[in-house]
């Protein structure tokens, strides 16, 4: 049988074409792409498509564009072997982290994949990314099953688990980077997979989409400098529900005591607070300072090594789930998919 992929077409740069009078790259439609990739043909799979009409480019991206694209996995998911999506790079880890939440006892490959040149260019990174991605998604391990069970960013030399991943440059091929857990594959001559650190799936469950995220929620930076009335406001905003609260090193803040009232305030009035580290590399280790040690008595959530974007997601999907504050701080700090590793608070 020959293997059967979906791919979902959101736009990003992959698809993109310069618009003549300004210049600037714009989405463009799904045909165009493909015939930029001749090569898929040598591909002996049968491969089908949905697209975004129009295509997007990811800084567009929002709650509705994921329940579409969980929606077009879910509602396909018996009739494909794996799924290939195409997304620009900007939003790409949100994306990735959201469905992954999303997409409940997934077990066939959804590799997201763009580029940063666009097909039509010749040094384009766009036609080896969809080829290996394709690759990757029709993968098979010795027992028939399939390689990767889980949501992952294929970029350049690299597969990365989805809600591990961010964006690290702008510039470069190597676009993403998991700064908290090792790649899922790296791609050279061959694709050769970590099988250790791929997502094991032990029991074959149907998939449990959930399309309802909460998005009362958002992130407030630490600085020094920080004023005291701005974040009070902040922690205040109308229907605010859960806040993700970047902090320094191993998780601290300030010790002063307006900044402790001020969090503790918003804790008690039933905000969820959870703290994730500034650093790209390295774990909330909240009793290791005072600073950190003040905020967790406060009742802040540790977020362990939780990227920022597999934290927000996080976040909209637990209050998308229609639970109490309590049971959201409860389930933020015990991985679902595989997004974080705890490490000992004490
Ligand atoms: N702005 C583009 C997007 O995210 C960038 C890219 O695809 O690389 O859609």
């Amino acid at each position: 049988m020959k293997p059967r992929i979906l791919i979902v077409y959101t736009g990003g740069t992959i698809g993109m074409i310069e618009d003549p009078v300004s210049k600037a790259l714009k989405p463009f439609d799904f045909s165009h792409l493909m015939e930029n990739v001749p090569k898929v043909k040598m591909l002996d799979y049968e491969i089908d498509n949905i697209q975004f009409t129009p295509p997007i480019d990811s800084s567009d991206m929002d709650v509705e564009h994921w329940q579409m694209i969980a929606r077009s996995i879910a509602d396909n998911y018996h009739k494909y072997d794996g799924f290939v999506v195409l997304h620009g790079t900007d939003t790409m880890a949100y994306t990735a982290s959201a469905l992954s939440f999303m997409l409940g006892n997934l077990c066939k490959p959804v590799i997201i994949t763009g580029s940063q040149l666009p097909i039509g260019e010749v040094r384009t990174d766009g036609e080896e990314n969809l080829i290996t991605a394709l690759q990757i998604a029709a993968d098979r391990d010795e027992t028939g099953c399939p390689t990767v069970r889980e949501v992952a960013i294929l970029f350049e030399n690299y597969l990365w688990r989805g809600n591990r991943s961010t964006k690290r440059s702008a510039d470069n091929f190597n676009a993403f980077k998991s700064n908290n857990y090792p790649a899922l594959a790296k791609i050279g001559l061959g694709i050769s997979f970590d099988y250790d650190a791929l997502r094991k799936i032990h029991r074959a469950l149907p998939l449990e989409p959930r399309y309802n995220l909460d998005t009362h929620v958002m992130s407030i930076d630490l600085f020094p400098g920080l004023n005291e009335n701005l974040l009070r406001y902040q922690l205040s905003a109308p229907g605010i529900k859960g806040i993700v609260l970047r902090t320094y090193g191993a998780g601290n803040g300030p010790t002063q005591k307006w900044f402790i009232d001020t969090v503790r305030e918003a804790v008690d009035r039933g905000v969820v607070i959870l703290n994730v580290t500034q650093c790209v590399n390295g774990a909330v280790h909240a009793s290791r300072y005072m600073g950190g040690d003040y905020l967790a008595a406060a009742g802040v959530i540790p977020g362990h090594d939780l990227t920022f974007e597999a934290a927000i997601t996080k976040m909209m999907y637990l209050f998308g789930l229609g639970l109490d504050s309590n049971e959201v701080a409860r389930r933020l700090a015990i991985p679902i998919a595989g997004e974080l590793t705890i490490t000992p608070q004490r």
